[in-house]
């Protein structure tokens, strides 16, 4: 039985000894510095943090981090997140993946999951192209990018995440940069901070198969809401869209990045009466009474 029941007192409690498998140069890298980051500072427990992912490069996440940790199927965290979180409210729960697996294979579950509520955090480790796979176009590639899928440029529009989100309920929305770890730490902060399903959408670039979007490409365009004079109001929901729909209406030559949208909303699980007064691990199932039900089944 593995024994996790210290406080994080130092970064290097959540390093672990496991190879990692991310290409010299990888946005993963700046991105799980961020993580690590915001998990040390907010003083979390790793006997009390699950890191829950899908498929992809990005997905090795929760073998990189010394918390509890849950690989499972293409485009699922989410729901196996949500299923965590309702066993027990009392865990940090952080769902993570890559651009295909939450916005293609799993964008179903994205969309449901963000109007109930759940409080979680889902960082999207958005590489606009599949790079497990060696290099196909991904829902967030751009128009034009040429991939092995798409040797002629991609002709379909590309998903705008942080759009949806604001729309589809989030009650946290924002993007940060691979290329600016202390920035993006404050944002996973402020997500895992937040009660409430909070959407952290990363610009992580792919060194290998994404030759459109590298560093240097983001470093041109990108810039942070809160160096705006005016300041962004993150509660104003229609200023939100109108920053989300910034970089494509642009052309892609400003592309801002922080907290987009903020609000405080009932989370589903604590409109829940049956673990309202505690979580679901802690109640005594001995004393459940089922009669009434199989008898229904009669
Ligand atoms: Fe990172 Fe791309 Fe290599 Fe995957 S293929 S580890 S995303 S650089």
């Amino acid at each position: 039985m593995v024994m996790m029941m210290a406080t994080v007192t130092k970064i290097d409690d959540l390093n672990v000894k496991e190879k990692m498998q991310w290409c010299p140069g990888c946005g993963n890298f700046g991105l799980l510095s961020a993580l690590k980051g915001a998990i040390f500072e907010l003083g979390l427990k790793r006997h009390e943090t699950v890191i829950v992912s899908g498929i992809g490069c990005s997905s090795k996440t929760p073998h990189y981090v010394n918390t509890y940790g849950f690989e499972t199927l293409h485009g699922r965290p989410l729901p196996v997140a949500s299923g965590i979180k309702l066993a027990n409210t009392d865990l940090t729960v952080i769902a993570e993946g890559g651009d295909g697996d939450g916005y293609g294979i799993g964008v179903q579950h994205f969309v449901h999951i963000m109007r109930r509520n759940y409080d979680l955090t889902y960082i999207v480790h958005n590489n606009q192209v599949y790079g497990l796979t060696t290099g196909q176009a991904s829902p967030t590639s751009l128009i034009g990018m040429k991939t092995k899928t798409t040797p002629w440029g991609v002709i379909e529009t590309p998903f705008n995440p942080v759009a949806y989100a604001i729309l589809g309920g989030a009650t946290y929305v924002a993007r940060g940069f691979a290329g600016e770890p202390d920035h993006l730490k404050e944002l996973i902060k402020g997500g895992i901070a937040h009660k409430g399903f909070a959407l952290i959408d990363v610009f992580q670039p792919c060194v290998t198969f994404n030759y459109l979007n590298t560093y240097q490409w983001f470093q041109e365009r990108v810039y942070k809401l809160e160096t705006q004079d005016p300041k962004h109001d993150a509660s104003d929901r229609e200023a939100a869209m109108e920053k989300a729909l910034e970089d494509s209406k642009s052309g892609y030559k400003k592309v801002p990045i922080g907290l987009f949208f903020k609000e405080e909303r009932p989370t589903y699980e604590d409109q829940l009466p049956q673990i309202k007064e505690k979580p679901l691990v802690k109640h005594d199932l001995t004393k459940i009474d089922l009669s009434e039900a199989y008898a229904e089944l009669e």
